[in-house]
């Protein structure tokens, strides 16, 4: 896969706002943040905070080895085309279908129709455009038009996210049709009951309204639950899906967990010795310390006691 910069966000930001499958609503573009697995792992650095570790195993599993900082780029990286300039967090396209401001065309953004348009200096300008679009009479001269985000998207209370069915909704149902689809707008504003979408070969059309509520329960297919941030699908989902919008502010949420952190005092030892005090605080002799040592070595439940505890051991 290429790897295109798209625009920055803050550290802070992917904490809070932007975590793995949340939602990105660029000027130009949506994209989701990509689960840590596709991160670089040697561009982020580990955090040692034992206590904080158990605290996250004790919720996530034994699974997780380690807590890391994100990738933190260059800001002064002066070559655009250089690997320094592409340092960051994965994303990708989400949701895959894009809409052409011009024509209304709308399909995936990989199915050949929309063309990337990369701004390597300026990524927030990195944008999809519909090439020689030629209007949605189909009669102007052919000039590239900008390509946006179709703004609805499928989510499950399971936290699962998806495309928004467009072929499914639009032919009510599965369909042999291999039409290209086309939004469009009638009345004045741009409220739900005013937005169409409809097919280009068979001529089936639907008022986007249908998607929600009541008659969204009837027109929307089953949850695939889908992960875009993994690429992955469960099949066993029961929850029924719902149309949402994108850049609807209950999208995502954090879980976080956090402690206090002392700073060390100098000492390695005393550091490990308080951080794993609840292993150590019943031991009355020097017999009982050596045995802990071990056993929290053997175990690896003490992250550091292995370099530290030599002596003892
Ligand atoms: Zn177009
Ligand atoms: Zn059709
Ligand atoms: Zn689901």
């Amino acid at each position: 896969m290429t790897r295109t910069p798209v625009g920055e966000i803050r550290p802070s930001q992917l904490l809070w706002t932007y975590g793995p499958e949340a939602l990105i609503d660029l000027p130009n573009l949506s994209v989701v943040t990509m689960g840590i697995d596709r991160w670089e792992r040697d561009r982020c650095q580990p955090i040692q905070e034992a206590r904080l570790l158990a605290n996250v195993r004790s919720v996530l599993g034994p699974q997780v080895e380690s807590l890391r900082m994100p990738p933190l780029g260059d800001r002064d990286v002066v070559d655009p085309f250089s690997a320094a300039a592409l340092v960051g967090v994965p994303v990708k396209p989400f949701p895959r279908w894009l809409r052409c401001v011009k024509c209304g065309l709308l399909s995936p953004f990989d199915a050949g129709l929309f063309k990337l348009k990369e701004n390597r200096y300026r990524p927030e300008l990195t944008r999809f455009v519909h090439e020689g679009c030629r209007g949605s009479s189909n009669d102007q001269r052919p000039k590239d038009a900008d390509a946006v985000p179709a703004r609805f998207l499928m989510a499950c209370r399971a936290g699962h996210l998806d495309d928004f069915p467009w072929h499914w909704f639009v032919h009510g149902g599965p369909s042999g049709c291999r039409g290209t689809l086309r939004f469009f707008e009638s009345g004045a504003s741009l409220q739900t009951e005013n937005l169409w979408v409809k097919c280009d070969s068979c001529g089936a059309a639907k008022n986007m309204a249908q998607g929600f509520g009541q008659a969204g329960r009837d027109n929307l297919p089953a949850c695939r639950g889908r992960h875009p941030h993994i690429d992955r699908f469960v099949d066993d989902c029961v929850e029924d899906p719902r149309a949402i919008l994108l850049g609807a502010t209950n999208g995502w949420f954090p879980v976080t967990l956090s402690v206090l952190a002392i700073p060390q005092t100098g000492s390695p030892l005393a550091q490990l010795i308080g951080d794993g005090w609840t292993f150590f605080e019943d031991v009355d002799s020097a017999d009982e310390v050596g045995f802990v040592v071990k056993t929290l070595k053997k175990t690896a439940q003490l992250p550091g006691i292995e370099n530290a505890a030599r002596q003892s051991g």
